[in-house]
């Protein structure tokens, strides 16, 4: 993978995501590097191959489905905080197929197959997470 094509503007960042690059795997990398604690995910462009999921709560487990062919991100959105002194993404998606049927979840993984226009907002603090045993997730926590 090339670095990362990207501007700091203040507390943003504008990233530019190349085709076959995995956004969840990327997005991961750059925080690491970039230092960001907590912020805020926002993003558009287009995808061939992705896994979302979609979490039962009386299973406490999530139901993931892998999504091909040709799909524009209308929205993926999320967040940035911690969970044992390691950056941890929550991320949702939305996808539009060629037929104009939506389908999206909780982002697993996405591979960009034209670009990927990312927003980050960095917030100035620190969220962790926590393992929580009612809801089977990773809730956040506050100090
Ligand atoms: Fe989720």
């Amino acid at each position: 993978m090339d670095k990362l094509d990207y501007r700091r503007f203040k507390d943003k960042y504008i990233v530019r995501l190349q085709k076959g690059e995995e956004v969840v795997e990327t997005l991961e990398k750059f925080v690491k590097e970039e230092k960001i604690r907590l912020g805020r995910i926002t993003g558009i462009g287009a995808t061939d191959n992705a896994t979302v999921g979609f979490f039962d709560t009386k299973e406490k487990d999530y139901h993931s489905k892998k999504l091909t062919g040709d799909m524009e991100i209308l929205n993926l959105s999320g967040n940035i905080s911690e969970m044992e002194g390691e950056p941890y993404l929550h991320l949702h998606i939305t996808l539009e197929d060629a037929k104009g049927v939506l389908q999206g979840g909780h982002l697993n993984s996405a591979v960009i197959s034209a670009t990927g226009e990312i927003i980050i907002d960095v917030i100035d603090g620190v969220v962790g997470r926590n393992y929580d045993d009612e809801t089977g997730l990773n809730l956040f926590e506050f100090e």
